[in-house]
């Protein structure tokens, strides 16, 4: 008979004895999923942070795959001849325009377009449009050829208020901007090289303000702002 009142105790104590390895093992798992999971994270190549993160308001980019933010608003200062720019690169614009002089045959070249409001992209984009209807191009050719020349509205660095159009005496002063303009923080921003890249035509008269750090570096480096952030 004491086979009988062993038999539950011998069967309790080896309950205990396989739950004890039991919780063992599930906390081993779970501390080693956790260490996989922190060593894999930070080991992880791909998971850059986005240019948003990263950069700041000057390497915003704007572009036709990136339209500017909703609500996205500018201190605007006015320049000489009226046009307006962010007021953080007002400073950095006439210094530059005055140096460029040298290359203008000693005047300073003008800036005929910087600030444009929404509306104002839209007129610039439909009067282009137009043109190329005028021409006998189909609604979807005109707007595909007008976007090789003008943003679609909410699309173009001028709403930003950190580009602006250039206007010189003589053509060798977009020479000079080339060779020059990142010691200010301004980029030649859409080369005839890279408009796979920036999605837009050659524009030797456009100049987009990124900062002196990043101006230098896309200039010694020969990249477009596309490919300084990576993207
Ligand atoms: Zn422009």
């Amino acid at each position: 008979m004491t086979g009988n009142t062993m038999e539950p105790e011998r069967r309790a104590r080896r309950g205990r004895a396989q739950a004890l390895p039991r919780a063992l093992w599930t906390v081993s798992l779970a501390l080693l999923v956790f260490i996989v999971l922190a060593v894999g994270l930070a080991l992880l190549p791909g998971e850059r942070p986005s240019y948003e993160d990263s950069a700041g308001w000057n390497l915003r980019l704007v572009n036709r795959w990136n339209p500017i933010p909703e609500g996205y608003t500018v201190n605007l200062r006015e320049l000489p001849g009226g046009e307006k720019v962010d007021e953080r690169v007002y400073e950095s614009l006439m210094e530059m325009l005055e140096a460029a002089k040298e290359g203008n045959w000693g005047e300073a070249p003008r800036v005929i377009s910087g600030y444009r409001t929404e509306e104002e992209q839209r007129g610039f984009y439909d009067d282009k449009v137009n043109e190329y209807l005028a021409q006998g191009y189909s609604e979807e050719g005109a707007k595909a050829e007008a976007v090789k020349w003008v943003a679609v509205p909410g699309t173009s660095e001028h709403q930003l208020g950190l580009a602006v159009d250039l206007e010189g005496e003589t053509y060798d002063v977009f020479f000079w901007l080339q060779e020059n303009s990142y010691k200010y923080g301004f980029i030649f921003r859409y080369p005839g090289d890279k408009t796979d890249l920036t999605g837009t035509a050659e524009e030797v008269w456009h100049y987009r303000y990124v900062g002196a750090k990043a101006a230098k570096e896309m200039h010694e480096r020969g990249l477009c702002l596309e490919e300084y952030l990576g993207q």
